[in-house]
C-alpha cells in the first residue's frame, strides 16, 4: 500500500482581524535595502513582506487577551489586573514574591544589579546578550558552559541547550565558591539556537547549587516551549501536562526572570519572581525607583491582564504542538532542499549556517549579511545575522577576529504567519540556492563602538 503523506498541520486558530502586508517588487527592495546601508534593522517595516527579525513581542494576541485589554484595571496600586497576574504567576512558579517589569532586561538589571558586582562570576548554559550586558555592567563576569558536543551544528541530540555540569563544578573550584554570584539556566537556550534543556540537567545543576549553597536563576522566556521538548523527548514526562512540567522546572529555581514578549504571548512585559524575602525586598526597592510601584512595574493594567491570560494560553497543547511543529516544518523543508541548517530545529527559530551556504564568501566579507540581504531582495523577508557582524571583534592591527559561527536566524513570531507564508519563505530559498555564487559579500563602511549590528552600514564588495 502506498504510504500516505502525513496530514497537514493546520493552524489551531482562525483569523478575525487582518493586518495587510505589502508585496513590493525586487527593484523596489534593491533600492530600499541600499538606502538602509544593507542593514535590515534600518528598513521600514512596511517595506518588509515576511518579518522574521525576532519572535520578541511580535506575536498575535488572542480574542481573550484583547478582551482582557478592555478590562484592564488602571488603578495605580492593587489593581485587579495585577492581582490576576500575580495569582497566575504564583501558581506557575510556586514563588511568593512576584515583581512585574516592563520587559525581561529590566528584571535582569534589577536582579543582577543586586547579585553582581566587581569580581563576581555568573555561570550559565548560555547568557543571552541582554543578560551578559547587565551582568558585565555591574563589573561581574559571565561564563558560558555548553557541553562540547552542543557546539557542532549538525549533531542530532535531544537537549543541545544543556549546561555542562562537570565544567560548572570545575569553575566553582577554580574561581572559589564565594565569588560565584549565581548559576543561570536559560530555557530554551536562545543564543545556542533555541535548543531545549532537559529536566535531568536542571535537576543535576540544582544538586550542585544545594551542595554549594548557590543561587539558581531560571531565565524562562521560553519555558512553555522547553516543556514541550521535555514531554516529547525525556523519559518519565510523557504523561505530564506542559504546565505541570513547567511548574516542576520552576520549583527547582531560587529566582525566575522572564521576558513575557516570548512565552507570555504579549507585545510588552516582563517578570522577576523570587523565593527569598530579603533579596526580594532589595529588588522591590530598585523596582520602585526605576520601573514603578510594585503592583504595576512599568506596565499598564491592561498589559498585565493580557499577560495573565497569555501565560495560561501558552500551555495549550494544540498551541504548543503547532508552535514547535511549524518551526520544525520550515527547518525540515530547508534542510531537504540542501540548505545547511543548525540541527535539530529549536523552538522559536531556524538557524542557517551561512558559511556553508556561501562557500565563496570569506568571513571578513560577512556571508551571513549576504544571505540576510539576498533574502530581503529576493523575497522581502527580513531576518538577522548572528555571526561576525554581531559578535566579531578586531585585533590590535584592525584585523577581524571572527565569531564562532556565521549564522542567520529566521525567528518565527507566535500565531502570526500561516503555513502559506512559510511555504513562500521556503520557495524563496530556491532563488537563493540558484544565485548564491553571484554574491561577493559585504564590507562595513560605518559602525558604532558597541552593539554594531543594530546600526552598522555596509557596501557590496
Ligand atoms: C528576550 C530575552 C531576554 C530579554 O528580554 P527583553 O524583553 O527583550 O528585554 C532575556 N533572556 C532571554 C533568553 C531572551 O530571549
Amino acid at each position: 500500500m502506498e504510504k500516505r503523506k502525513p496530514r497537514t498541520l493546520a493552524e489551531p486558530f482562525r483569523i478575525k482581524m487582518v493586518e495587510p502586508i505589502r508585496i513590493t517588487t525586487e527593484d523596489y527592495r534593491k533600492e530600499a535595502i541600499k538606502k538602509s546601508g544593507y542593514n535590515p534593522f534600518l528598513l521600514h517595516s512596511d517595506d518588509v513582506f515576511i518579518d522574521l527579525l525576532t519572535d520578541s513581542g511580535t506575536g498575535a494576541m488572542s480574542d481573550r487577551q484583547w478582551a482582557g485589554i478592555m478590562m484592564g484595571d488602571e488603578s495605580y496600586a492593587g489593581a485587579k489586573s495585577w492581582q490576576h497576574l500575580e495569582s497566575v504567576v504564583k501558581e506557575l512558579t510556586g514563588m511568593p514574591h512576584i515583581l512585574p517589569t516592563h520587559q525581561g532586561r529590566a528584571a535582569e538589571r534589577i536582579l543582577y544589579g543586586i547579585l553582581g558586582g566587581k569580581g563576581k562570576i555568573f555561570i550559565s548554559n548560555t547568557h543571552f546578550d541582554t543578560t551578559r550586558a547587565n551582568i558585565e555592567f555591574t563589573g561581574a563576569t559571565a561564563i558560558d558552559v555548553l557541553p562540547e558536543e552542543a557546539t557542532h551544528s549538525e549533531i542530532d541530540l535531544p537537549f543541545k541547550g544543556n549546561i555542562d555540569v562537570g565544567k560548572v563544578k570545575t569553575l566553582i573550584q577554580e574561581h572559589g565558591l564565594s565569588n560565584i554570584a549565581a548559576i543561570i539556566m536559560t530555557l530554551t537556550n536562545n543564543s545556542s539556537g533555541g535548543q531545549p534543556v532537559s529536566m535531568s540537567n536542571i535537576k543535576a545543576i540544582r544538586e550542585v547549587c544545594d551542595e554549594n549553597k548557590l543561587f539558581l536563576v531560571i531565565d524562562g522566556c521560553r519555558i512553555a516551549e522547553n516543556s514541550y521538548f521535555i514531554k516529547h523527548r525525556e523519559q518519565g514526562y510523557e504523561n505530564k501536562t506542559y504546565e505541570e512540567i513547567a511548574k516542576e522546572t520552576l520549583r527547582l529555581a531560587d529566582a525566575f526572570v522572564m521576558s513575557a514578549k516570548k512565552d507570555g504571548l504579549v507585545n510588552i512585559g516582563g517578570l522577576l519572581t523570587l523565593r527569598d524575602e530579603k533579596i526580594s525586598q532589595q529588588c522591590t526597592n530598585l523596582l520602585i525607583i526605576s520601573e514603578g510601584f510594585t503592583t504595576y512595574g512599568g506596565l499598564a493594567g491592561r498589559d498585565m491582564e493580557a499577560m495573565a491570560i497569555g501565560l495560561k494560553e501558552v500551555f495549550d497543547p494544540d498551541y504548543l504542538h503547532y508552535r514547535i511543529r511549524s518551526t520544525a516544518y520550515l527547518g525540515e523543508h530547508l534542510k531537504a532542499k540542501g540548505v545547511p541548517v543548525v540541527w535539530p530545529i529549536g523552538g522559536h527559530a531556524v538557524y542557517i549556517d551561512a558559511k556553508k551556504l556561501y562557500k565563496n564568501i570569506l568571513v571578513d566579507q560577512y556571508p551571513g549579511q549576504a544571505l540576510v540581504c539576498d533574502l530581503y531582495i529576493k523575497g522581502g523577508i527580513r531576518c538577522v545575522e548572528v555571526g561576525s557582524v554581531m559578535f566579531g571583534k578586531y585585533d590590535d592591527n584592525g584585523k577581524l577576529i571572527p565569531a564562532k559561527n556565521e549564522l542567520v536566524r529566521l525567528a518565527i513570531p507566535r500565531r502570526t504567519y500561516t503555513q502559506s507564508h512559510i511555504d513562500y519563505v521556503i520557495d524563496v530559498f530556491d532563488d537563493i540556492l540558484e544565485m548564491k555564487e553571484k554574491n561577493k559579500g559585504y564590507k562595513i563602511v560605518y559602525e558604532p563602538p558597541f552593539l554594531r549590528h543594530f546600526t552598522a552600514q555596509f557596501e557590496m564588495t
